[in-house]
């Protein structure tokens, strides 16, 4: 099926043929001819289906008719974070570049008086974050009682972010006739019932079952010793043909600490979380994007829903709390029918989430043996004193190796270099990055590790 069978309008074709895109995804070809007709939609899908064209396109064709008026913002996408609310933005302007609608981006982390200007203007296409748009509206900048198509985007995200009474107190502030289009990676009970207060006869649309990785991803895992996790990391980083990672930790905290401990080992490393300014997440993320910088530490609220075309790697630091983090997390490689890797680091402690990622994605994860990781068996000893698990190789748990050959990901930079417009790494406090000792691959790298160098993409 080709996109003009789907009922959008030649100036919306147009604008896809100079984006690129030849046929619709699954989800494209299904939401959009259901939501022209104006039927809400319910849809399970996660991100890199393509889901994000799916709502823009006809609502670009559905406002394409009448006028917004000052203050009354004619639809409303809501979106769990800054960067998913940026990258939607840029998809209006890139599919709306022939029509002249208007639209303006309610995010945290930026004047609030810029923002309300915009509205003021009138705007066709309201994106926002729910805590921002709550501070506009309860300030009387903004009125809702004029939207005719609200979207809910990473509607289980919005759950783990604690925002869903933000989002009912919004829609409680919608006119009760409008047409919903709501979107969720999984469908959780609480996420269900949402939908089922939200949506009118809603089109359902799966287009892959809930948290099943690509399969372009190759995912393995290495067990250690909780104070071998950043050797372990600087071991995958050296031995794996890393064109560039994300590297996820659970905690703000540690992935900065994280970040300056790379930065200290000579790697080219940022940070991305969601208490940095705006101005800092989004040159960080440009750089990442334009492949000026090697490593991205962050964490899942960051990088959920991000578009980020060939990331070679995925690194968790450490094991996610949720497993549906760990589907999330991996499928930020291995998009689009390309391949990618996916390494976890996991201590004796994370056994109980290991059981339950390995039991969502119906397999095991195959075991990336760095020396000095810990055997199966170590993960039945969580609760034990730490640094007790058995160790393969020479019987240590943690080894001095040689420094590898610098690769890529390594890049020493001088102290007080201005990187890449982020602010030179500070002095380690000593409290922060205890020395470790280095757990490397030594002389014996697995097999798996010399074959030829696979370039992502
Ligand atoms: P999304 O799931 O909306 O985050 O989209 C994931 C990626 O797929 C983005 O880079 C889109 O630009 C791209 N994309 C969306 N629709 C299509 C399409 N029909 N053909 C090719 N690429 C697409």
């Amino acid at each position: 099926m080709g996109f003009d069978e789907l009922g959008l309008g030649p100036d919306v074709l147009r604008a896809i043929e100079e984006v690129g895109y030849e046929t619709p995804t699954p989800i494209q070809e299904q939401s959009i001819p259901a939501a022209l007709t104006g039927r809400d939609i319910l849809g399970c899908a996660q991100t890199g289906t393509g889901k994000t064209a799916s709502f823009v396109l006809p609502m670009i064709e559905i406002l394409s008719s009448g006028r917004a008026r000052a203050r009354m913002p004619r639809s409303l996408i809501l979106t769990p974070t800054r960067e998913l609310a940026m990258q939607i933005s840029e998809n209006f302007d890139e599919y709306g570049k022939f029509h002249k609608l208007s639209q303006a981006l309610l995010i945290g982390g930026v004047s609030m008086d810029d923002q309300s200007n915009k509205l003021g203007r009138g705007v066709d296409v309201l994106i926002a974050t729910p805590g921002r748009l709550i501070d506009h509206f309860e300030s009387g900048r903004i009125l809702l009682n004029d939207i005719k198509v609200l979207v809910i985007d990473e509607a289980d995200r919005m759950l783990d972010m604690g925002f869903i009474p933000d989002v009912e107190k919004i829609v409680g502030q919608l006119p009760k006739i409008r047409q919903t289009l709501f979107f969720s990676a999984t469908m959780p009970a609480e996420i269900r019932r949402l939908a089922d207060a939200f949506l009118m006869n809603p089109k359902e649309i799966h287009v892959t079952p809930p948290a099943s990785p690509a399969e372009t991803v190759v995912q393995h895992l290495s067990v250690v010793g909780t104070r071998d996790k950043r050797a372990a990391l600087r071991s995958i980083i050296r031995s794996e043909d890393v064109q560039n990672a994300l590297v996820f930790c659970n905690r703000k905290r540690d992935v900065d600490i994280l970040q300056r401990s790379l930065v200290r080992h000579g790697f080219d490393a940022a940070a991305l979380h969601g208490d940095l300014a705006q101005e800092t997440r989004t040159a960080t993320l440009d750089s990442f994007r334009e492949g000026a910088l090697t490593i991205l530490v962050a964490s899942d609220v960051a990088a959920r829903g991000l578009d980020i075309p060939d990331v070679s790697h995925v690194i968790n630091f450490d094991v996610p709390y949720n497993p549906e983090d760990y589907v999330h997390r991996i499928g930020r490689t291995g998009r689009a029918g390309k391949a990618g890797r996916a390494v976890t680091i996991a201590t004796p402690d994370d056994g109980k989430s290991l059981d339950a990622i390995q039991r969502l994605i119906g397999r095991k994860v195959d075991r990336l043996d760095l020396e000095g990781s810990l055997d199966d068996s170590a993960l039945e000893d969580a609760g034990r004193p730490r640094g007790r698990g058995r160790s393969r190789g020479n019987g240590r748990s943690r080894a001095e190796t040689a420094p590898k050959p610098r690769k890529a990901a390594e890049k020493p930079r001088p102290d007080k270099t201005p990187r890449n417009g982020r602010p030179a790494p500070k002095p380690r406090p000593a409290a922060e990055l205890p020395d470790e000792p280095v757990v490397g691959l030594g002389d014996h790298v697995p097999a798996f590790l010399q074959r030829p160098a696979r370039k992502a993409g």
